[in-house]
């Protein structure tokens, strides 16, 4: 099946005792069982709901994975693959990601024993440096969060393999419309779901995705046992979200290259962060792993004060100031002071993330509008 053909159809199946053709939302805790352990493969719903089996299904398709599973959100999702090792574990990660799982590593998994090494994710032979005999995980984003760096999937999975060390990637910026990781030889997707899979910031969720069938068990068993599975209701509002994927992305990718270029001749525009520019350090690697750029972009002015950022950041009227990204309209976020606060401000610094960095998630709204707002926040002189 096509991905426009898909993004509809993935995981729906008209509801067997009505024929509704939306899946229903199973709003049960419990199942009635005729007999003691006699039932229809449904006991308790953190472990079996079938709005949410429905969307699991979709996420795998979507991915072109065998399996998948939901979660209450990203960072859990996140934190259910961290599970899978044991203290004395390593991990090779990114010192440029989103600032949720950079907490989650260092604040709540170090305590655990497990240690990650943050690390340059462009360069293949730094990585390579950093691999040891517990190396268990190799975790990347890409495009990463705000910086919009790219890592090369297939260079990073091929160095993996033979040493039977697992590769997750974080596919949140990309969506599986634009990226799919396990085709270039990851081990696991995971997404923010409440991105653009969800599409329309109503909703808190996480993915993951992935082939091998002891993995999944492993993953299922964390997802029941440490229970942060998502309600069907929440389930139900992803699958709509889905049905659009396709034709949201095409109009995020086309409205944020407009974007992109326009930030890039404007005179008071300094840097501008996207990896559809030619120029652009990864941009040969983001066209052999992307169908498309998305729409996710970071840029500085180049008048370098934190004034100058505050004003363009407070004067946006379509552009909303929030954290998040992905959704139907655009947005306007301030890495250092919101999204990435929890990561100090010499690594972030270090790391390439100024104080005045200014990142957009550019929506599906008419391009002009979206200009023309940017345009009267920005000023000419
Ligand atoms: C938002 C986000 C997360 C965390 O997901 P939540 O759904 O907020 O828990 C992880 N990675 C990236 C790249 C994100 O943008």
């Amino acid at each position: 099946m096509k991905p426009a053909t898909l993004c509809i159809h993935a995981g729906s199946h008209p509801d067997p005792s009505t024929g509704a053709i939306m899946t229903p939302i199973y709003q049960t805790s419990t199942y009635v069982q005729e007999a003691p352990g006699v039932n229809k493969g449904y006991e308790y719903a953190r472990s079996q709901n079938p709005t949410r089996f429905a969307l699991e299904e979709a996420f795998a398709l979507l991915e072109k994975g065998k399996y998948g599973l939901a979660f209450s959100s990203g960072v859990a999702a996140t934190d259910a693959v961290i599970k899978l090792l044991a203290p004395g574990d390593e991990v090779i990660c990114g010192n440029d990601m989103y600032g949720g799982t950079y907490r989650l590593f260092t604040k709540v998994f170090e305590k655990f024993g497990i240690k990650f090494h943050y690390v340059n994710m462009q360069d293949i032979a730094n990585i390579e440096s950093h691999i040891n005999a517990n190396t268990r995980l190799i975790w990347l984003e890409t495009p990463t969060n705000p910086l919009m760096n790219i890592t090369d999937i297939r260079a990073v999975s091929a160095l993996a393999k033979p040493r039977k060390i697992l590769v997750t990637v974080d596919n949140t910026f990309a969506s599986p419309y634009l990226q799919n990781p396990l085709d270039l030889g990851a081990d696991i997707v995971m997404h923010s779901a409440t991105k653009y899979l969800s599409g329309h910031s109503d909703v808190i969720q996480g993915a993951l995705m992935m082939n091998d069938k002891e993995l999944r068990d492993q993953l299922y068993f964390i997802q029941k046992s440490c229970g942060a599975v998502p309600g069907p209701m929440d389930c139900f509002l992803v699958l709509r979200g889905i049905k659009t994927l396709h034709v949201r992305m095409e109009r995020h990718c086309e409205n944020g290259k407009a974007i992109a270029q326009w930030l890039r001749n404007h005179p008071k525009v300094g840097k501008v962060y996207w990896p559809g520019f030619e120029d652009h350090p990864n941009h040969a690697i983001a066209k052999v792993q992307m169908k498309d750029f998305g729409g996710m972009i970071s840029f500085e002015l180049k008048d370098d004060s934190m004034d100058a950022a505050r004003k363009v950041l407070s004067s946006t009227k379509l552009f909303a100031l929030a954290e998040s990204l992905g959704g139907v309209e655009s947005l306007i976020n301030h890495p250092a002071s919101m999204t990435h606060a929890s990561i100090p401000r010499e690594e972030r610094i270090k790391n390439g993330l100024s104080d005045t960095l200014i990142r957009l998630s550019v929506g599906i709204e008419d391009v002009d509008d979206l200009i023309e707002d940017l345009e009267q926040a920005i000023g000419r002189e």
